[in-house]
């Protein structure tokens, strides 16, 4: 029987085929495949620089070490999975989170106004489920503020704002991506940090190998042939070179799976709109999602279910929903660490409280589609 998880990765032949031949290589870690997948990056966003690293979460840490803030601030979403606000404790900040808006459940610009304190320096908005933020507000807000912004567009490589490209640089300082199987496209586990400041691309990359320099121009004094210097503190995030062909040959599938991505949620709008007590993602006429998630939300009381009822009832068919997300103030270590409770971010929690990820994959088929969505309305008993 065949079964539908929330989410695939489709890797074909010619995936393999450009891994093999990156292993024979003399360079199989930090050679050209790394410079080329950080150039073809670059192009697809329009960014003018791109560092590539070894997944989404060092890429969130490293960005916001660039920006060298001292005893400061971090806004992100309580909506999110739990790296975009673990990589501010990381780098020494201190957490705030600022609730989402109702509709995208994206971080409310409305909403910074009373999170805002003298120390608070950076914003990390994610653009949740691979519908952009409402950047036009939120860079406004943070120029007004003197804010820096990093951009979490894990889960909206391939979206459109305002015509433009996620990490094309207009709205973030920083916009970082993930290539994590379930993502947009995949390097097994892989991430990458987009700019357009020079410098900030510079400390990243200084920082994805240790802080280690070996460029003669930047050393200390005249070296010697085995001569480096570490001047920062730095780890060792880098990519290898064979995930990095992966990523090359990936992102030519790109268009074709947002496209895709994109079929499958037409296929559920059609199938499971206006369906009263059920609420489908809405796309704002700006904007057009990448759809990573297609997280519904559905009032499980007035169908006499609960949502685990209905998630098991779905497996029986095969069919495996997931939550995006747990609200991260929830998380054990927030609130034992920080004191977050319960009806700290309403939105959010409202949101949390109904959901459930549906099915979307590039390889899905619309009648695959259609299958979760009849299995839904007979499992809820809708005609
Ligand atoms: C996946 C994800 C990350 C982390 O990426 P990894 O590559 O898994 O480390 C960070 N933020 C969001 C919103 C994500 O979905």
């Amino acid at each position: 029987m065949k079964s539908f998880p929330y989410s695939r990765q489709w890797i074909t032949k010619k995936d393999i085929k450009a891994v093999t031949k990156s292993l024979t290589s003399k360079l199989i870690t930090q050679g050209q495949l790394v410079k080329q997948f950080e150039a073809e990056i670059c192009q697809l966003t329009g960014a003018a620089y791109a560092v590539a690293v070894s997944s989404g979460t060092a890429a969130l840490h490293l960005a916001v070490l660039a920006l060298e803030l001292d005893s400061f601030t971090g806004i992100t979403s309580p909506l999110s999975f739990v790296a975009s606000a673990n990589c501010i404790l990381y780098s020494g900040g201190k957490v705030k989170f600022s609730d989402v808006d109702p509709v995208y459940h994206n971080i409310d610009p409305l909403g910074f106004g009373k999170t805002l304190t003298s120390d608070t320096r950076l914003l990390i908005p994610v653009d949740y489920a691979g519908h952009p933020c409402d950047w036009d507000k939120i860079r406004t807000i943070a120029k007004r503020q003197n804010l820096f912004i990093i951009r979490d567009a894990c889960h909206s490589l391939g979206s459109l704002y305002q015509g433009k490209q996620a990490g094309s640089g207009d709205w973030a300082d920083m916009t970082v991506f993930s290539f994590h199987p379930l993502k947009a496209i995949t390097t097994g586990e892989g991430g990458m940090i987009v700019t357009n400041h020079a410098q900030l691309a510079e400390k990243c990359q200084i920082l994805r190998a240790h802080g280690i320099i070996k460029d003669p121009d930047r050393l200390s004094h005249q070296p010697d042939p085995w001569y480096y210097e570490m001047q920062s503190l730095g780890y060792n995030y880098r990519i290898t070179e064979f995930q990095s062909a992966l990523g090359i040959s990936q992102i030519k599938k790109l268009p074709m799976f947002i496209q895709q991505r994109r079929k499958i949620a037409e296929v559920y709008h059609q199938e499971l709109g206006g369906i009263k007590w059920i609420d489908l993602p809405r796309e704002a006429v700006h904007c057009r999602s990448a759809y990573h998630l297609y997280p519904v939300e559905i009032n499980y009381k007035q169908f006499g279910l609960t949502r685990k009822d209905l998630m098991l009832a779905l497996r029986k068919n095969n069919i495996f929903t997931q939550v995006h997300y747990i609200p991260i103030h929830y998380q054990p270590y927030y609130r034992n660490r920080f004191g977050f409770n319960l009806g700290d971010f309403p939105n959010a929690e409202t949101f949390y409280q109904r959901t459930l990820s549906l099915p979307i994959y590039p390889k899905m088929k619309k009648k695959d589609a259609k299958f979760v969505s009849q299995c839904i309305k007979k499992i809820l008993q809708i005609k």
